[in-house]
C-alpha cells in the first residue's frame, strides 16, 4: 500500500527513534523534563516568541489557545472551512464556550477586509468579537499558503480592532517553504501559533503552542484542565526536536511530489479537474457525479490509499514516507478507467 491519506501517517525514522530512546526525561508537570523544556524553547525562538507549550495534538494546541483568548459567550472569527471549526468536534463551543463568525475568503484563506463587516459593534445584543484565527497552509482549500501581505494585513486589522490573532499552523513550515519568509518575521504577526510536529515533520506525537510568557502560563493551566499535563513525555518531545532540526528543509520534496501527483491525476478520465497544487496537498474533483467514497475504495484495490474530501472530491497528501519511486508506482498502478 502506498499511503497518501494524510501527512500524519509518517513513522519515526531509525534516527528519530534513537533520539527518543536516549532522551533525558523528568516530570514535566513539575517543569522537570529537560527535553520538553528544550523543545518548547526551540519552537518559541523559531517564531520569535517568549515561550512554548508541548501538547498532545494540534487540536489540543488550537483549543487551549482559543480557550485562553476568549471568554464564554465571546465570538471567534475564522474561515468557514477552518479546521478549528470543522474538524475539532465543536470544541470552540464546547471547550471555550464561544460562538463563531465565518469569513468566505478563497480556498480556505480569509480576506482580512471581511473582518470589518463581521466584527460585532459594541452593543449589548451581540457577542463580543475577540479573536481571529487563520490557517496556513489551508487544508480544506487545497493546501494553499497565504500571500505574506495578506497575513500582515490580517494582523494589522486585528490589532486595529482589538482582536487577538491566532495561527493554526499545523502546516506552517509548508507555508514558509512557499512564501520564503523567515519564521521569526512571520511569527511577529500572531499572538499565538499552533505547530504540528506529527504531520510532514514526521514526529509520532505532538504539537507546540507558542506565544508570550503570560499567554503560555495561562495556556499551561488550561492544558492541565483538559487533562493534557504529561509526565516523562520528553521521550516524545525528543522526536519533535529531531523533526524541527532535520525535517523542515526537505518539505520542498513533498511539494515536488505533490506536483507530480497533480499531473498524474489530471490525465485520468475519471477526474474532472485537479486544484492547482502548491504544497503537499492535492485535491481532485471527480468526473460525472462519481461518489468519493466509492472511488477511494476502488483505488484501494490498486494498492493506493487516499481520502474522500467532501462531495465529489478526493485528497492525496505527500509526506516524509512517500518517495519519488512511490510516485512512479502511483503512475503505473492508478487505473485509467474506473
Ligand atoms: C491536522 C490539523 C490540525 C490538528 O490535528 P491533530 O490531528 O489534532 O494533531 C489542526 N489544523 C489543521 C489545519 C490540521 O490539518
Amino acid at each position: 500500500m502506498i499511503d497518501f491519506r494524510s501527512d500524519t501517517v509518517t513513522r519515526p525514522s531509525a534516527e528519530m527513534r534513537e533520539a527518543m530512546a536516549n532522551a533525558e526525561v523528568g516530570d514535566d508537570v513539575f517543569g522537570d523534563d529537560p527535553t520538553i523544556n528544550k523543545l518548547e524553547e526551540l519552537g518559541a525562538k523559531m517564531f520569535g516568541k517568549e515561550a512554548g507549550l508541548f501538547c498532545s495534538s494540534g487540536t489540543q494546541t488550537n483549543q487551549v489557545a482559543i480557550t485562553v483568548h476568549v471568554k464564554p459567550g465571546d465570538e471567534v472569527i475564522c474561515h468557514e472551512e477552518a479546521h478549528v471549526y470543522r474538524y475539532e468536534g465543536g470544541g470552540i463551543a464546547r471547550n471555550a464556550g464561544a460562538s463563531m463568525r465565518f469569513l468566505r475568503g478563497n480556498n480556505g484563506r480569509i480576506n482580512p477586509e471581511e473582518i470589518y463587516d463581521q466584527i460585532n459593534p459594541d452593543d449589548q445584543h451581540y457577542p463580543v468579537s475577540r479573536l481571529v484565527c487563520l490557517e496556513d497552509t489551508a487544508n480544506r482549500g487545497g493546501g494553499y499558503a497565504y500571500d505574506y501581505a495578506v497575513i500582515q494585513r490580517s494582523a494589522a486589522i486585528s490589532k486595529e480592532l482589538g482582536l487577538a490573532h491566532h495561527l493554526d499552523g499545523a502546516r506552517v513550515f509548508n507555508a514558509l517553504a512557499v512564501n520564503g519568509i523567515k519564521s521569526q518575521e512571520y511569527g511577529a504577526n500572531f499572538d499565538s501559533i499552533s505547530i504540528c510536529l506529527s504531520k510532514g515533520l514526521g514526529a509520532p506525537v505532538g504539537s507546540l503552542l507558542v506565544g508570550s510568557k503570560d499567554f503560555i502560563a495561562k495556556a499551561r493551566r488550561v492544558r492541565k484542565v483538559f487533562g493534557g499535563g504529561m509526565r516523562q513525555a520528553g521521550i516524545i518531545a525528543a522526536g519533535g526536536i529531531y523533526a524541527l532540526e532535520n525535517n523542515i528543509e526537505r518539505l520542498v520534496d513533498d511539494h515536488k511530489n505533490a506536483k507530480l501527483i497533480e499531473g498524474i491525476l489530471s490525465s485520468k478520465s475519471w477526474i474532472d479537474k485537479v486544484l492547482p497544487t502548491e504544497t503537499n496537498i492535492v485535491v481532485a474533483h471527480l468526473a460525472g457525479g462519481l461518489n468519493e467514497y466509492a472511488v477511494v475504495e476502488k483505488i484501494k484495490e490498486s494498492g493506493i490509499l487516499c481520502v474522500p474530501f467532501g462531495k465529489g472530491r478526493i485528497r492525496f497528501t505527500t509526506h516524509l514516507d512517500v518517495s519519488e519511486n512511490d510516485i512512479d508506482l502511483l503512475s503505473e498502478k492508478l487505473p485509467h478507467q474506473l
